[in-house]
């Protein structure tokens, strides 16, 4: 597949890193096709974190995922759900590599500065979560 869809988490939008981690993005070859900036509810979180209720992560990732606002984005590049995942680099900063968007940005398991679908399908579905088909080129 030829998109993901990906977010800057709170914290890291927060902390003014939107800028530069775009930066990052768009100089790995992804083109941004779609973006908006908004404060999730619990609710919405819950809805897109569905997969991991019952986990014991669960109620802080949704805590946190509503704690403050995030930026959506819909990115473009061949083979983009793979190469954005070794983008972001991996979900524990402390296994990150170097170079990558959570070793530099994320701060804990939880607070990890950004999301990447893991799959194509996902990447459609999470795509479809936050943009409708007028807002996404
Ligand atoms: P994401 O889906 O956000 O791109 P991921 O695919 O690397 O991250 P998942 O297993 O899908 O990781 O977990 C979703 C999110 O839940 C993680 O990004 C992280 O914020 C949180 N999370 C996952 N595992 C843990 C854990 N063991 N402790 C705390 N938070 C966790
Ligand atoms: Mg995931």
């Amino acid at each position: 597949g030829n998109i993901t869809f990906s977010m800057i988490k709170p914290t890291a939008t927060q902390n003014n890193h939107t800028g530069h981690i775009i930066n990052m993005i768009t100089n790995a070859g992804f083109h941004v096709i779609a973006i908006k900036m908004l404060h999730l509810s619990k609710d919405q979180a819950k809805a897109f974190y569905g997969v991991h209720e019952g986990k014991e992560f669960f109620e802080r990732l949704i805590d946190f995922m509503s704690s403050g606002p995030i930026v959506a984005m819909v990115l473009k590049k061949e083979n983009a759900v793979e190469d954005y995942r070794k983008l972001m680099g991996a979900t524990d900063p402390a296994k990150a590599a170097e170079g990558t968007i959570r070793k530099l940005y994320a701060t804990s398991m939880t607070m990890n500065a950004v999301h990447g679908s893991d799959s194509d399908e996902n990447a459609s579905l999470e795509s479809r979560f936050f943009f409708s088909d007028f807002e996404v080129f």
